[in-house]
Formats: C-alpha cells, sequence, structure tokens
C-alpha cells in the first residue's frame, strides 16, 4: 500500500470516471499479506485507535507503538509556495507492524476488523486513494485481489466522493510531511511515544 502524492490535482482514471459501486466483502484480504504494501498510521488514527482501545499513559502508550507499530519509509513531492520546481522527499512516517506467517494485521480477528470503527484513514478510505484513483493499472492489479472490486454492488460512489476520498489522503500527507519537515524530518518529535530502537529495525 505504498503512497507516492505528488499533487492535489488528482485526476480520475476512466474507470470510475462514473462512480462505482462497492462494498466490502469481509475477505480479508487487504490486511493479510503486507509484502506488498503497508498501511500507515496518522495522528489521528493513532489517537483514535489508543481511545477505543482505552490505552492511556505514556507507559501504556509506548508499549502500544512498540507492538503494533513500526517505522516505515515514505516519500511525498513538495513545491514550495512561489518556486517553479519542486522535489521528491524521502523520510520515515509509522505503519502497521504485522503478524503470523501470513502477515496480517494485528487487528484482523477470525477474518473481521477488530477495531472497526476506529479503524485507520487508510483502511477507511480504500479502495479510493489517489493512487488507485487516478491510475488505472493500480486499480486493476487491486482487483485481483479484493472480493469487493470483483462483484462492484452495495453503495455508489460517484467521482465527486471517490475524488474527496483521494484529495483527504493527500491532504493528510501533506500535513504529517509539513510537520516533518518543521522538525528536520525527525519522526521521534512527531510521534514521541515511539523508541529509538523501532529506528534501527
Ligand atoms: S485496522 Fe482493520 S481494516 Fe485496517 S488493516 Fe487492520 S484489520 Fe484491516
Ligand atoms: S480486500 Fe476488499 S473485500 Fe476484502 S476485506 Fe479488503 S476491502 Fe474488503
Amino acid at each position: 500500500m505504498f503512497l507516492v502524492l505528488t499533487s492535489t490535482e488528482i485526476k480520475i482514471s476512466r474507470t470510475l470516471e462514473n462512480g462505482i459501486e462497492f462494498s466490502c466483502q469481509m475477505c480479508g484480504k487487504c490486511c493479510t499479506g503486507f509484502n506488498e504494501g503497508e498501511v500507515y498510521l496518522y495522528k489521528d488514527d493513532i489517537l483514535r485507535l489508543t481511545e477505543f482501545l482505552n490505552i492511556v499513559g505514556t507507559k501504556r502508550l509506548h508499549d502500544f507503538a512498540k507492538k503494533y507499530t513500526k517505522v516505515i519509509n515514505d516519500s511525498f513531492f513538495w513545491k514550495e509556495p512561489g518556486r517553479e520546481r519542486g522535489r521528491t522527499y524521502h523520510f520515515k512516517t509509522l505503519g502497521f507492524r504485522f503478524t503470523g506467517e501470513d502477515e496480517h494485521c494485528h487487528f484482523l480477528i477470525e477474518n473481521k476488523c477488530s477495531v472497526h470503527v476506529a479503524r485507520p484513514f487508510q483502511c477507511r478510505s480504500f479502495p479510493f486513494w489517489q493512487m488507485m484513483v487516478s491510475n488505472r493499472k493500480n486499480f486493476v492489479n487491486y482487483t485481483k485481489k479484493c472480493k469487493g472490486l470483483q462483484v462492484l454492488k452495495g453503495k455508489f460512489y460517484s467521482k465527486e466522493e471517490i475524488l474527496n476520498w483521494a484529495t483527504q489522503e493527500y491532504e493528510i500527507e501533506k500535513k504529517y510531511f509539513l510537520e516533518m519537515k518543521k522538525n528536520n524530518f525527525n519522526i521521534l518529535k512527531v510521534h514521541p511515544y515511539l523508541s529509538k530502537e523501532m529506528l534501527q529495525e
């Protein structure tokens, strides 16, 4: 689930131009087999999850971060206002740590998300990530594994709704990037509950 976000001007591929019907069929495949990608976690995701799991206090937050999260690579294209050219920045971000031989999310229990109401933005916004919305090939690739994208039945999402999800994703990533930039890309300042050892894993 790598995110390479480049622009607020999100183009919608022809596949989604007229909207689609989509409902999760609970096959659990997108919560398993993370050798193909990651689930990124942002501050609001951590807040929502820890509130839901009733994790309070610094020690418990540290333990939560160590058990359920890991530090992963991220990138973001950014052009300073007024500059002609921008560049892609590479930095660290937070993602779920996975478990078991099949590399499943810790919160996937009996093929169901045990934190459904508090699941991260990336889980909530699937399949309307920018990389899928604007790129037909990426969308078709995910169709091979997602049952919901194979049956295409259920709730109707219009072009506007689809673009709204993808734009929200861009804005969340931009907010994180700008905060990291302000903190000299030191993830320990942005996520103080992480331990230094996690950076070396
Ligand atoms: S939080 Fe829930 S939806 Fe997201 S990867 Fe884990 S089990 Fe799947
Ligand atoms: S792969 Fe698709 S159908 Fe299966 S759990 Fe994920 S979103 Fe739902």
